[in-house]
């Protein structure tokens, strides 16, 4: 039997199994074993009833002491109560609607059984539906499989030990001195270990073997896309660094470290190689002037550039602020998205074809559509957290080859930055334009609110504007103690701010809504926003000085960081109120951080500590590539090594070629092919 082996070519496993396990995404033999458990059960290490600790899985051998009698309880459910003793102790075990209970456990007979430790009445030790088995059965380290409705953990185990009795020995991809200096196990022993383990020991080894592979595959892999930009086309090479021309264009002087981030992409874009790069820089660190002047650069060599972002109104942001920024100069820009109109679009279309415009500003739907340009040089992207390697691959496979430039404000810890980002060259925007204000955050609860008004009201009144974020859209979605944005901005408007101008705004609008409103925010007309998260990112309004998060229990660390961050823009001093009556320790324990810092990176670290890093970009599609075993969070220390050990190799050999290292390089390509289709890998 072989790895690449057809899951139904296994002894025992019939059509409709095979298509149980394809619903586990599991296709062939090779899926099968790379299917790993869940948890195990350790029936090899029998604790006396003595000394089993309360609120944990143990494995006690024990005798029945009575014969074992069902008790149909209210709603006819079935009970049975078992005290069974090892001779020092007693322990009482209930079981839930099984009628064959009393053929299965025969009074004297002595039995091995797993479960939890509960504490029941008068502080006796219980157990709750313990698994069990014969005491002469054999007993070992036993795998528990994620399971469906379709097919059980005992079925997926069984298949496992059948395929692992008849298949032939995995082959070793990895050269014996790596094996040797990190004391890794064999492939083959690590996988018959990961499922059916001799004993604790045999399963860490099996394990840190798996994460070893996953991780040190991952990182070849992320190098070597990041080491294969291709060539640019001679038409995308910058000639020359424009950037001090525009900088002279700004109406304020550029920042050290925006200076320092133009100059790490001209040289990118003039050293004959596709850039591909990422801008890391804290919400209000000036990211779009550094877009501003790529696009410079770019349009003074003669290349187009398109410039894309996640939603419609930052587009039309955007397109305003390149229109005023780029107004002494001959750049060109225009704006598509979708709702451009039909005749507008077509002239558009035109124009980039012939070269006229020399930045296009839009969504995502731009570099999708039938649009097509005379020189795409530059694709740039905002806010891209919410892609992963797929859609940055994905940019480049249009046939320009055009240099990347992807910008984020979500600060990522540097352990995930490798992970998610590892593909790309990084710059980041350490410093904040000068002047600016530390925003003061406040945490109150809702009994606070009518204080809150009069403080808003207060600011609006001297002229500055507010944003205030509520949890809902509208009514209908309602849950106690949330509130929604369509209610608060009819009660705001006809109680609270009778005489001042509110708008709302949520993701349910149309786009032309949503600018619409946009718009009058941003030239002062309405006075307060009352909005959703949809202008979380990126949008910019300097005279906004307060922003009011409601039900801020709702909201991880990083979006309410991003929220903020809508504030203190300017010159003026901001603040930042954080509603909530949420007591629970970890909503207390966020606001506590918000209060104390700003600091954009230090606040991603405490999010990833209270959340874990599967939350850490919040319910978004976050562009961390899947992993099957390995836990970045946790097993850094393999992350480290095997971080150490992939610069080592690419260096001497970049290419793989070496006899040694051929398979590796065979991994690292199906790797490459999976990160693209974003799936794990299989062996
Ligand atoms: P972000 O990095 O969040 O995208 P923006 O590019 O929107 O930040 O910039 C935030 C604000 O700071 C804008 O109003 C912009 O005009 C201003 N700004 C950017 N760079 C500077 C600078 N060097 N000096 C002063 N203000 C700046
Ligand atoms: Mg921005």
């Amino acid at each position: 039997m072989k790895l690449s082996d057809k899951i139904n070519t296994v002894k025992g496993v019939g059509e409709s199994r095979a298509k149980a396990f394809n619903s586990l995404g599991v296709e062939t033999v090779g899926d099968l074993l790379r299917y790993y458990p869940r948890a195990y059960e350790d029936w090899s290490s029998i604790l006396p009833i003595s000394q089993c600790p309360i609120g944990e899985n143990v494995c006690i051998k024990a005798r029945v002491m009575f014969p074992v009698k069902n008790e149909r309880i209210r709603g006819g459910m079935l009970i049975a109560k078992v005290p069974v003793t090892d001779g020092e102790a007693v322990i009482s075990l209930t079981f839930f609607n099984n009628k064959y209970l009393p053929s299965m456990l025969k009074e004297g007979e002595e039995y091995l059984f797993h479960g939890k430790i509960t504490l029941g009445k008068y502080n006796s030790k219980e157990m709750l539906s313990p698994a069990f088995l014969k005491s002469s059965e054999q007993t070992a380290i036993k795998p528990i499989y994620s399971q469906n409705s379709k097919i059980t953990s005992k079925n997926i185990e069984k298949t496992v030990k059948t395929v692992l009795s008849n298949i032939d020995p995995i082959s070793e991809y990895l050269p014996g001195y790596i094996l040797e200096r990190y004391g890794l196990i064999s492939l083959d022993s690590a996988i018959r270990q990961i499922h059916f383990p001799d004993n604790d020991i045999m399963l860490q080894k099996a394990r840190d073997r798996h994460i070893f592979d996953e991780l040190f595959i991952l990182q070849l892999s992320m190098s070597t896309l990041k080491n294969h930009n291709s060539k640019a086309a001679t038409e995308n090479i910058l000639k020359a660094d424009y950037s001090n021309e525009f900088f002279a264009l700004l109406p304020f002087e550029a920042t050290n470290a925006q200076k320092k981030a133009v100059k790490d992409a001209s040289k990118d874009m003039m050293s004959g190689r596709q850039m591909n790069r990422l801008l890391q820089g804290d919400v209000g660190s000036g990211k779009t002037a550094v877009a501003a002047s790529l696009a410079y650069n770019a349009a003074k060599s003669n290349m187009q550039s398109a410039l894309m972002a996640p939603t419609e109104v930052l587009a039309n942001q955007h397109y305003d602020t390149f229109l005023s920024l780029f107004k002494d100069s001959d750049i060109s820009c225009a704006i598509l998205t979708g709702s451009t109109k039909a005749k507008e679009k077509s002239l558009i279309k035109e124009r980039l074809k012939t070269g006229e415009i020399d930045l296009i500003i839009g969504t995502h739907a731009l570099i999708q559509d039938d649009v097509i340009f005379k020189n795409l040089g530059l694709v740039i992207t905002d806010e891209q957290h919410r892609f992963g390697v797929k859609q940055r691959t994905g940019l480049c496979s249009k046939g320009f080859n055009p240099h990347v430039y992807v910008m984020s404000a979500t600060p990522i810890p540097r352990t995930l930055a490798l992970m998610v980002f590892g593909d790309l060259d990084i710059s980041v925007l350490d410093e904040l334009p000068p002047g600016r204000q530390e925003i003061k955050t406040y945490c109150v609860p809702s009994s606070k609110r009518e204080d809150m008004f009069n403080f808003i009201k207060a600011h609006l009144d001297e002229g500055k504007q507010a944003y205030i974020v509520c949890p809902l859209v509208e009514k209908s979605e309602l849950i106690e103690g949330l509130v929604d944005v369509e209610a608060y901005y009819e009660k705001a408007q006809s109680v609270y701010f009778k005489d001042y101008t509110l708008g709302f705004l949520h993701g349910k609008m149309s786009p032309k809504e949503k600018d619409n409103i946009m718009g009058k925010f941003k030239n002062g007309e309405i006075q307060l926003l009352i909005s959703t998260v949809v202008i979380e990112v990126g949008v910019d309004v300097p005279n906004a000085v307060i922003m009011v998060v409601e039900n801020a229990e709702r909201f991880g660390l990083s979006q309410l960081h991003q929220l903020r961050g809508r504030v203190g823009r300017g010159k003026d001093k901001s603040y930042c109120i954080l509603v909530t009556d949420s007591k629970s320790e970890i909503s207390q324990s966020r606001m506590k951080i918000m209060c104390s810092t700003t600091d954009g990176f230090k606040i991603a670290d405490e999010d990833l500590k209270l959340r874990g890093p599967g939350d850490f970009f919040g319910t978004r599609q976050h562009g961390l590539p899947k992993l099957r075993i390995a836990d970045i969070m946790t097993d850094t220390r393999i992350l480290l090594l095997t971080q150490q050990l992939a610069s080592e190799l690419l260096k001497e050999d970049a290419k793989f070629e070496k006899e040694e290292n051929v398979k590796i390089g065979k991994m690292v390509q199906r790797r490459i092919k999976s990160l693209n289709e974003n799936t794990a890998n299989t062996i």
